[in-house]
């Protein structure tokens, strides 16, 4: 069976000087799962690979670099789902997890359930991941922007904002702060297993306790071995509403390809909810790859067996 790999680094209004490092960080994160794939490797370790080397990458919104709450902290969310068993491990509201998607294997390969804050931590401790502490996540651009934000000088980002205004899918203004950059991988491996991940800080200045689309099965991803995988990045609370990955995989069992498939969920997303804004990338059996998103940008790369690695922002 043919290998195939895309993962994704957020749909949002990454500015034009933030393009290169998004890419960059694609890039190597295709390149870390691509290693597992190529030498025979199994989906869910491609996947943990790409995703973990984007958690340690400070310029996206996941482990360390994530954006921060309302009350200065890192909560941290992600998931891991396999299309094989439809089984998945889920986490949300870490905050002393420095790769929570590896904590997401670990329950999706244990118990198969969504765990949160303490008692995620608690598992992560009872299966020998370490735990940091809170601080260690953040990075002093975020800690900046919040203390900008707290001042006054920066509002939140402007979700549900009519598409084509000053939503977070636009160039931020000066005043409110963008969206940010989950992020996500999907892999197929020769076995033609399809595992979809996550990972994300969130959006910035989020209430303690929020949880957004990206840890939630059927909405910041999905994945079936029969139909295709799909994974979900923006505006969280309108993701959620739509079931956007679970929605996308639907679009491929009623025949569409992936491509329409991509292009019909994110406007559908559009069309039932106000504002609703974000990117979806899809990744069939055949290895065949989907890509919409109706915000200013997303950063993608993907490699298909036989070709070279494809990337873009
Ligand atoms: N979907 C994420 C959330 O709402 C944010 C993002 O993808 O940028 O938590």
């Amino acid at each position: 069976m043919p290998i195939a790999m895309i993962v994704h680094g957020g749909a949002w209004a990454i500015p034009d000087e933030q393009v290169e490092p998004h890419l960059a960080g694609c890039r190597a994160a295709l390149a870390a799962g691509w290693a597992v794939l190529e030498a025979g490797g199994l989906a869910p370790d491609a996947c943990e690979a790409a995703v973990r080397v984007m958690e340690d990458a400070p310029i996206f919104d996941a482990g360390t670099g994530s954006v921060l709450t309302s009350a200065g902290t890192v909560e941290l969310d992600a998931a891991m789902m396999d299309g094989r068993t439809l089984r998945y491990g889920a986490v949300a509201n870490l905050r002393r997890v420095r790769n929570p998607i590896t904590l997401a294997r670990r329950i999706m390969d244990g118990p198969g359930t969504f765990l949160a804050g303490e008692g995620a931590e608690q598992f992560a401790l009872a299966v020998g991941l370490p735990l940091c502490e809170n601080d260690a996540l953040v990075v002093e651009r975020e800690r900046g922007l919040w203390e900008a934000w707290r001042a006054g000088q920066v509002a939140a980002p402007q979700y549900g904002a009519p598409v084509g205004s000053q939503g977070p899918d636009q160039q931020p203004s000066a005043h409110a702060v963008g969206g940010r950059d989950t992020v996500g991988a999907i892999a197929l491996d020769s076995s033609g297993n399809l595992v979809v991940a996550n990972s994300t800080g969130g959006t910035p200045f989020k209430l303690p306790g929020r949880i957004g689309d990206t840890p939630m099965v059927g909405c910041g991803l999905y994945a079936d071995d029969f139909t295709g995988g799909a994974v979900c990045s923006g505006w969280g609370e309108s993701i959620v509403r739509v079931a956007l990955a679970r929605r996308a995989v639907e679009l491929l069992e009623r025949g569409l390809p992936p491509q329409s498939a991509a292009e019909v969920a994110i406007r559908n997303l559009a069309r039932r909810v106000s504002g609703g804004s974000g990117g979806c990338i899809i990744l069939t059996p055949a290895g065949r790859i989907g890509l919409a998103w109706n915000t200013r940008r997303i950063a993608y790369a993907y490699r298909q067996e036989g070709g070279e690695p494809t990337w873009g922002c």
